[in-house]
């Protein structure tokens, strides 16, 4: 079988860094806080080239404590891709504001910058610009949206680490972005966590002590937060994977451009495209095709698992019907049924793609 995921042979290529990291974990007790987890922020915050990095719980966690540093009025609305994982708008009315979708580009699938303008009202205070599959946003076009409504802009990065949008490395490019470390994403922790980055001292200092029960010291509590943290093991984890991150997104990019080449002949499969601008770090490698359930059966019973993400728009879920945009004429709601994605990562061998790319030119329905 061929794996969407394989995070067992990721760790037996770098076994004893992570078994050393993990017992210098345990036996100095390095548990919650301390030394592990200000190197890793440290070294994220490099990584992504911004000011700060706080660690926290997990990737929504990561979301929900931005959306509340931002200190938005109550009530606002907030504009949210309909192409996302639920976290992307949950963590808004989670938050005291109102979801409002709008729809995503059919080509890198990314926030429609059109769309977007069709939704702001006087009452929009915020963006989530998703950085979906790893193809970063059109950051430019935002900036000036936001700055000519007085818009905050969240950026979700959760598949997105390393990504770079003209050059530049997501995250701090709006005013705070967030990131999950969940097992499956680029940067993967072997359990839950997450990350801010931020260039903003104010807002860096107010994620913190949100993430803290509202804390300075120890029992200083200035206003009531919460309890999400980066644990030590996970931080000391998170730093040794940090160091291969490139050479794992090098490897997706080979993988992709080998998908690009091999598949653009076949009939009825829309490939993903990447911008110029963008440096797309492809956590996933969506196509596009009206026989989804046909070709992902075909694909499994040739030994191929793939994925579907997502296969209901955030509109279209009942936990929208509230929202009541499932109807609207969105590419994102309307494509929903047609994306597949293939398997990519560094655990692929050349012999699983030329397998993947000779399998899939044979398809008859
Ligand atoms: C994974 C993901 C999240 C949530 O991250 P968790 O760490 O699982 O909470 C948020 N947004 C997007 C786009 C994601 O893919």
């Amino acid at each position: 079988m061929i794996q969407f995921l394989d995070l067992k042979s990721q760790y037996d290529s770098i076994k004893n860094e992570i078994d050393l990291a993990i017992k210098n974990v345990i036996s100095e007790s390095a548990f919650i806080g301390g030394k592990y987890v200000e190197k890793f922020e440290e070294e994220f915050a490099t990584y992504q080239e911004a000011k700060f990095c706080i660690g926290v719980g997990n990737g929504t966690d990561a979301l929900e404590i931005a959306i509340e540093a931002l200190k938005l009025p109550m009530g606002g609305e907030i504009i949210v891709p309909a192409n996302s994982f639920i976290a992307s708008s949950e963590s808004v009315s989670r938050s005291g504001h109102k979801v409002v979708f709008c729809d995503c580009d059919p080509n890198n699938y990314t926030i429609s910058i059109s769309s977007l303008k069709s939704k702001i009202t006087p009452n929009t205070k915020a963006i989530i610009a998703v950085h979906l599959y790893g193809h970063p946003c059109d950051m430019d076009p935002l900036l000036e949206i936001a700055k000519k409504h007085d818009l905050k802009i969240i950026e979700d990065c959760a598949q997105a680490h390393g990504a770079e949008y003209k050059g530049k490395k997501v995250g701090a490019i709006g005013n705070i972005g967030t990131f999950s470390f969940y097992p499956g994403k680029n940067l993967g922790a072997y359990g839950d966590g997450g990350a801010i980055v931020t260039n903003d001292d104010n807002l860096a200092k107010r994620s913190r002590m949100i993430a803290n029960h509202g804390r300075i010291d120890k029992y200083n509590h200035e206003f009531e937060g919460r309890n999400s943290r980066l644990d030590g093991l996970q931080a000391a984890i998170l730093s040794v994977k940090l160091k291969h991150l490139d050479s794992w997104t090098d490897a997706r990019i080979k993988i992709a451009n080998f998908y690009l080449e091999n598949l653009k002949d076949i009939n009825d499969i829309v490939l993903p495209i990447k911008e110029d601008w963008a440096k797309q770090v492809y956590h996933l490698f969506v196509i596009r095709t009206k026989k989804r359930d046909e070709l992902q059966r075909y694909l499994k019973d040739n030994d191929i698992s793939t994925g579907v993400h997502y296969p209901i728009s955030l509109p279209k879920l009942k936990a929208y019907n509230y929202a009541d945009q499932g109807s609207e004429e969105f590419f994102a709601n309307s494509s929903d049924d047609e994306l597949l994605s293939l398997p990519i990562g560094e655990h692929l061998s050349e012999d699983d793609l030329n397998n993947i790319v000779t399998i899939m030119k044979k398809i008859k329905y």
